[in-house]
């Protein structure tokens, strides 16, 4: 009797130590990445989009940054991951829910390369980001199909640049860089807001395990064929809870289901992180949200 009571208290105790280690993961949002491994950590920036990764070489890489609020919240998250400089700046496109606290990044950070679509917009984030990088003396690298933006043999690691094939000055979604990057046996491919026309002109390999979905799951940017030929085995939608453009639409959900992928939304779930140790995955949902800290 006396033993199983012992038993059950420590199980007790070890139940309250689980649940508040989870607790303490929320509000610290770090994931001190292991050796081996590649972690991709799709931040909650409500409706917008940003992708923060820690490379196995140690580098890190953010593509996107939400609307001009989140900057401060961005930075501590990469600080508290250990990390003091993005290598590889990404702004795939010049809107707003892209680019907003880039300028802000730019100022108060240790940044490395930047690519940007050669590609212009009128707006203040966007004239506000050319300046930032003035200056700091940075250069801005042509962000266009064909450009290697990272090659590491040794590590089987690399990213590469699939679009803008061609820019479109009309519309910048089109216009919006898309990458693949791959770790061994692992792959991801992230797509900014290029819709059905863009995706339809890259010839490169897209092929990928993990998808950014396209436009924040808008129909716009999702279809069947694009769907076929990624063939993810996860898809992440970054979107804001009850956005105003009924991200992500019912028939971008229907194509992914239909690939049998594991879909992942950043407005149901906060922060998602995937790692991958160059083979298999693991997913983390509930990670500290950026917008929800606001
Ligand atoms: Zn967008
Ligand atoms: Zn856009």
């Amino acid at each position: 009797m006396k033993h199983s009571r012992i038993i059950s208290l420590v199980v007790s105790a070890l139940i309250a130590l689980t649940m508040l280690c989870s607790c303490e993961e929320w509000f610290d949002g770090s994931s001190q990445r292991q050796e081996g491994t590649l972690v991709c950590h799709f931040l909650d920036v409500g409706q917008g989009d940003s992708a923060y990764i820690e490379l196995p070489n140690n580098q890190t890489m953010l593509i996107d940054s939400g609307e001009n609020y989140h900057g401060k919240s961005i930075l501590q998250y990469i600080r508290d991951t250990g990390h003091n400089r993005i290598d590889y700046l990404i702004a795939t496109h010049p809107h707003s829910d892209h680019i907003g606290s880039m300028a802000y990044i730019v100022r108060n950070f240790d940044i490395g390369t930047i690519y940007m679509p050669k590609v212009g917009s009128n707006s203040n984030q966007y004239e506000n980001l050319l300046k930032a990088v003035k200056s700091k003396k940075l250069t801005i690298q042509n962000g266009k199909a064909g450009v290697s933006i990272l090659s590491d043999s040794d590590l089987q690691l690399s990213a590469d640049i699939v679009a803008p094939v061609k820019i479109v000055k009309e519309n910048l979604n089109n216009s919006s860089i898309v990458m693949k990057l791959k770790y061994k046996k692992s792959s991801f491919l992230f797509t900014g807001d290029a819709e059905k026309a863009e995706l339809a002109t890259i010839t490169g390999d897209i092929k990928a395990d993990v998808l950014k979905v396209g436009h924040h799951g808008s129909s716009t940017s999702t279809t069947k064929d694009f769907v076929n030929k990624v063939d993810p085995q996860i898809a992440v939608i970054s979107c804001g809870i009850d956005n105003d453009y009924g991200h992500p639409h019912k028939t971008t959900l229907k194509y992914l289901k239909q690939n049998n992928c594991e879909i992942h939304r950043t407005d149901k779930e906060g922060t998602v992180s995937v790692t991958s140790d160059g083979r298999n995955y693991t997913v983390k949902t509930g990670i500290h949200s950026i917008e929800r800290a606001r």
